[in-house]
């Protein structure tokens, strides 16, 4: 089941997945098995020639990652996708797959913790460079941070802790002018809430630790490709050129645009990143992963919902400085939330603490619902202190820059009763206030 007139809601419970290929399984099959067995001689040179379908070892593919794979394209609207060992795996392949050999991508200061420390300490030592745009508000500025070894613009389309938005169809715009891919981080959106590809982007990439799986129970990722990128344009030959894994019959190389003209992309991460850098997701995880997809909508509209009344109370409260989300009332992004996000812009989102560095401390170690920890996107409700954990590698500039001043608190609203979570936030907000005075 994978068609395009299914429901989005039908497509997430039943994508890319059907029983009779499996015995008549209801649920996905775990297929916990790391090779398989080839058959013959013959059907092993066409499983190799790409003439049948089939598969040979779980590095390269498995029949549980398959439906996990057939299921987030199909929820996104992409022609092909790849599942991977983590979020980082899925950005790091994604961007070495455009920017190898010394190609550069143009990105922008506001992103997860992880991917900024890659980005600046990393990524340079494998010859692939970063630029920031000055100012991401402004899709001009994205057109100004092009070089000619520009080979893609990422974004993070709600971004990692404060939920910052952007124009993604004007960025997509400037991406295209100038013949490279727009690639977005689509983590705190999930499909359910904003499918990039159908407002521009070319490929997508997810965390599904966090709200796609939703359970805080694995850690994998998700690449999915549009379909429609023009690779053939000059600047990424490594799609048009002969692939030695890819002869055919005559023993003659093919490309892999050549092979798989609908997902070169994602075959491509398959057989260079994925089967010789090897972050492989496990079949269980995939099978958790596809668990967690079945109640997508369902989890993440009453998640929105909370973090409307969340906002609202935080707003009228005197210890909080301010709110970062867009459904907050000053916030700069509530053109951009109801242009792109008309069924919410996510439960992950930061506020000031209107207090010293003591009190901060105190309400954080109050807080007895939220659990204290550097995931977000769980069914538990979860609260952190960025600028001393998940972006504790930024220097004081690099705070500034990306918006994350030293009172900043980041929450993640779970699926518990709202009214427990607001009781739990009181109660922290009195102790930190009454300790210290
Ligand atoms: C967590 C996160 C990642 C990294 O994902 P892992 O699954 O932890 O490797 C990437 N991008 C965003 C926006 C994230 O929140």
């Amino acid at each position: 089941m994978s068609g395009t007139h299914f429901g989005f809601d039908t497509l997430k419970v039943r994508g890319g997945y059907n029983p009779r290929d499996h015995n008549y399984a209801v649920s996905v099959p775990i297929y916990q098995t790391a090779s398989f067995e080839l058959g013959d001689t013959d059907r092993v040179e066409r499983l190799l020639r790409f003439d049948e379908e089939g598969y040979l070892y779980t590095r390269m593919g498995n029949p549980t990652v398959t439906v996990l794979e057939k299921r987030v394209a199909a929820l996104d609207g992409g022609s092909g996708a790849i599942a991977v060992a983590s979020g980082m795996a899925a950005i790091t392949y994604t961007l070495f797959s455009v920017a190898e050999g010394g190609g550069r991508i143009l990105t922008t200061p506001h992103l997860y913790g992880g991917t900024v420390d890659s980005f600046k300490r990393i990524y340079p030592r494998f010859g692939v460079g970063i630029d920031l745009v000055e100012d991401p508000n402004d899709p001009e500025a994205f057109r100004r941070g092009i070089t000619p070894e520009t080979r893609a613009i990422f974004i993070e389309s709600i971004s990692n802790p404060n939920a910052t938005l952007l124009d993604i169809r004007q960025i997509a715009n400037v991406a295209h002018e100038n013949s490279i891919p727009l690639i977005v981080d689509n983590t705190f959106a999930t499909p359910y809430l904003l499918n990039p590809l159908k407002h521009g982007a070319d490929i997508v990439v997810y965390s599904a630790t966090k709200a796609l799986g939703g359970h805080g129970n694995v850690i994998g990722g998700v690449i999915v490709e549009g379909g429609t990128f023009d690779w053939a344009n000059g600047k990424f030959p490594q799609f048009t050129e002969p692939h030695f894994l890819l002869r055919d019959d005559a023993g003659q190389e093919r490309s892999f645009l050549e092979l798989a003209p609908q997902s070169p992309f994602t075959l491509r991460v398959r057989l260079t990143y994925l089967i010789y850098f090897g972050a492989v997701l496990s079949p269980f995880d995939a099978y958790l992963l596809l668990q967690g997809i079945e109640t997508l909508s369902e989890r993440v509209q009453k998640q929105v919902a909370t973090t409307e009344k969340i906002v609202r109370y935080l707003e009228k409260n005197e210890a909080v400085a301010w709110v970062s989300h867009p459904a907050a009332k000053e916030s700069p992004y509530r053109d951009l939330a109801e242009k792109y996000f008309p069924k919410g812009a996510g439960s992950t989102f930061t506020f000031g603490f209107n207090g010293t560095d003591q009190q901060l401390d105190i309400f954080i170690n109050s807080v007895k619902l939220f659990s204290y920890q550097a995931n977000v996107g769980d069914s538990r409700s979860l609260i952190i202190n960025p600028p001393k954990t998940t972006h504790g590698e930024l220097t004081p500039e690099e705070l500034d820059v990306a918006g994350i001043p030293p009172e900043t608190i980041r929450l993640s609203l779970g699926l518990e009763d709202p009214n427990d979570l607001i009781a739990d936030l009181a109660q922290a907000f009195t102790k930190a206030s009454c300790e210290v005075a």
